[in-house]
């Protein structure tokens, strides 16, 4: 049975966000709203990466749904940059992108509509990420539209989303805020709110 339901859907109106960054420009990550369903099909993306971050290796595979817009190399980029960031799990662990042999975890990037069924029996609403069935799953809605408590920061959430599911997948539990004013744990359901806490993308925040 696999844990880590993520994210129950919870609309927060009451503006409450980080203060909005100017946006990150990018040419290949994807802008504007997810297409609703891509191709169905999920293809890995080849090659591998260095080995970053420090201490025991684990591998894993990037893998994106097609016809969704996305970029199979810049969304591969962008989590092993993640992952290997010195706030990140890469400050214990290791990471290499592989595109064959064995791998711990796959992160996905899909469609709402495949993000709903790879999540099953988690239930999505079609409109979250979650960690099921070995995949660290990456809902493109959320990849391109963030979520209310992080406000129009779209490179932070993204870092969030990819910490967040990556956490599942090393064996990290859900975490609840520790009081007001304090950083969100990154195991925290960030997006469905994160009450009096602070966002934060970072397993290991900078102090
Ligand atoms: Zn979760």
């Amino acid at each position: 049975m696999e844990r880590s339901r993520d994210d129950a859907p919870t609309e927060d109106t009451t503006g409450s966000g980080p203060t909005p960054a100017p946006p990150t420009p990018s040419a290949t990550l994807g802008t504007g709203a997810a297409v609703p369903k891509g191709n169905g099909r999920l293809a890995t993306v080849s090659g591998r990466s260095s080995v970053g971050g420090k201490g025991p290796l684990r591998t894993y595979r990037v893998q994106l749904e097609g016809g969704i817009g996305e970029d199979g190399p810049a969304f591969a980029a962008a989590v092993q940059r993640t992952l290997t960031d010195p706030h990140s799990w890469g400050s214990r662990l290791s990471f290499q992108r592989v595109d064959s042999g064995w791998a711990a975890f796959t992160v996905v990037l899909a469609s709402p509509t495949l993000a709903e069924q790879l999540c099953k029996p988690l239930e999505i609403d079609y409109r979250l990420s979650c960690f099921s069935g070995g995949k660290s799953v990456v809902n493109d809605a959320r990849w391109r539209g963030s979520a209310p408590s992080y406000g129009s920061d779209l490179a932070s959430y993204r870092l969030y989303v990819v910490n967040h599911e990556v956490g599942h997948a090393l064996g990290h539990d859900h975490q609840q805020c520790g009081g007001p004013g304090q950083l969100a744990p990154v195991m925290m359901q960030q997006t469905k709110g994160i009450g009096a806490c602070r966002p934060n993308p970072w397993p290991f925040p900078p102090r």
